[in-house]
């Protein structure tokens, strides 16, 4: 097989990298699939580029998640060319091109005009050149194309040289290219998170002079971005800018009282998943003056169009977030995961005191370990932590007791639950019989 090379670290500030050495990027099937696009637009005569964050991913060493090509065939050109293609955005010249289980976009040379609602071009314009094409697009860095067939690499942008500084930069003026639509100054702010580059200054300075503009792009477009932001390593920064320029705001009640740095800060440590972590966090900074509960969830992250069941486990996580016992001992450690398993269920167990014992590490270190040693020597000894596991049932109590009705059955098995979550040698029917003819007399 051969070798993969990153190019990553090499300088091409004198010379353009070539087309061969980052397709060594490239998994061997996939690179079989972009020539063949390649080939088959060359031979009808097309011009046909890789495009966008595809070679800016090569160029920075790393491979892309998804291909993206801009070509001189129109649509139906490229629709009669490839057998297995499906015309999702045929209305702004995209047709996907199926091909060894993936799906790559090809989308017409095309420029804009007009912006009038900040959110889309009022015309699309076919049939434009690569250099027009390069030219809407919105940073340096997303402007390099690539002719994996004629290795050539096109970089009219100054784009590498900015990656190389890592360096966010509109093309063209920043302030312009914000207004005529609002989504680019949070994907400015979301490319931070996810490539780990700074915003220029003019591009930053533009950002909070163009608010009313972001104001207009849908709550659904910020979520997915808001949503890549949260899924990178280090989210920190990037939620700091949209604070900053008060674009929380825009899409979601936020505190009037000053909200604490450190709080957010702490985004960082939290793990990826279970997401529930860094929403909570995120929901303590925006509005540390609401109480920790479901409602707070709602109220917060309802408008920004997450998922119920991601609410709903916030909402969770933010209402134990201040159950940070001073000091932890077996029973108060077992309260707690049997709040875990009672909400996500036993799956979801260790990633979720996992979460709990890193929010603890920022009150108090020692306390999060002495947490984490005893969590998890109480799910490796397997104790019981819920009323499923309880070695009676509500079945076998009322045989045992008829003079209890249906009704407080539910009330019984909880009080068995804590009594087993002080002692779990207790969870046997001897022991839980006895104990329940005692709270019965
Ligand atoms: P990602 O790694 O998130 O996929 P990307 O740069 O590929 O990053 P996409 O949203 O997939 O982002 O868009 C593909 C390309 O289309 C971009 O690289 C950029 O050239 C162009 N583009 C996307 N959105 C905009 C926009 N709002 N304004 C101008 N150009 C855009
Ligand atoms: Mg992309």
């Amino acid at each position: 097989m051969l070798q993969k090379q990153k190019p990553f670290g090499m300088t091409y500030l004198n010379t353009s990298p070539s087309a061969k050495e980052l397709a060594q990027l490239l998994p061997d099937s996939i690179h079989r699939s972009l020539l063949k696009i390649f080939r088959n637009l060359a031979e009808h005569g097309h011009a046909c580029y890789l495009v966008g964050g595809a070679v800016r991913d090569l160029v920075m060493g790393s491979t892309p998640h998804e291909y993206d090509f801009t070509t001189s065939a129109t649509p139906e050109q490229v629709k009669q060319i490839f057998k297995r293609v499906i015309d999702t955005g045929i209305q702004h010249g995209t047709v996907t091109v199926l091909d060894g289980g993936m799906q790559y976009e090809i989308t017409t040379f095309r420029s804009e005009v007009g912006y009038s609602d900040g959110r889309r071009p009022d015309q699309i314009i076919y049939g434009s050149s690569l250099s027009d094409d390069l030219q809407r697009r919105d940073f340096t860095m997303n402007a390099l194309a690539l002719d994996l067939l004629e290795n050539k690499f096109v970089d009219e942008h100054q784009g590498l040289q900015d990656i190389e500084s890592k360096i966010i930069r509109t093309i063209g003026f920043a302030e312009e290219r914000f207004s005529e639509d609002g989504l680019r100054a949070i994907r400015a702010i979301r490319f931070m998170a996810t490539l780990g580059f700074t915003i220029e200054e003019n591009t930053y300075l533009a950002i909070a002079k163009t608010r009313n503009i972001t104001a207009k792009i849908s709550t659904e477009r910020f979520h997915d971005e808001l949503n890549k932001i949260l899924a990178t390593k280090s989210p920190f920064s990037a939620l700091w800018e949209l604070h900053q320029n008060q674009i929380f705001s825009l899409f979601t009640k936020v505190s009037t009282r000053d909200s604490e740095r450190h709080i957010l800060q702490y985004t960082n440590s939290l793990p990826v998943v279970p997401q529930a972590f860094r929403l909570a966090y995120l929901m303590h900074f925006l509005a540390p003056d609401l109480l920790a509960n479901q409602q707070t969830a709602d109220l917060l992250l309802r408008p920004l169009k997450f998922s119920k069941k991601l609410i709903r486990e916030s909402g969770f996580v933010l209402s134990i977030l201040p159950k940070s016992y001073q000091t932890w001992d077996s029973h108060s450690v077992r309260q707690i995961l049997a709040e875990i398993v009672a909400f996500v269920g036993l799956g979801e167990l260790k990633s979720y005191a996992d979460g709990f014992a890193t929010h603890l590490q920022r009150l108090s270190s020692e306390n999060a370990r002495d947490f984490a040693t005893l969590a998890e020597q109480v799910m490796l000894a397997d104790d019981p932590l819920s009323l499923k596991q309880l070695s009676i049932n509500g079945k076998e109590i009322m045989q045992h007791f008829p003079e209890i009705s249906g009704k407080a059955i539910g009330d019984v098995l909880q009080k068995c639950l804590d009594l087993v979550l002080q002692t779990p040698e207790k969870n046997n029917h001897t022991d839980l019989l006895t104990f329940i003819k005692k709270i019965q007399l």
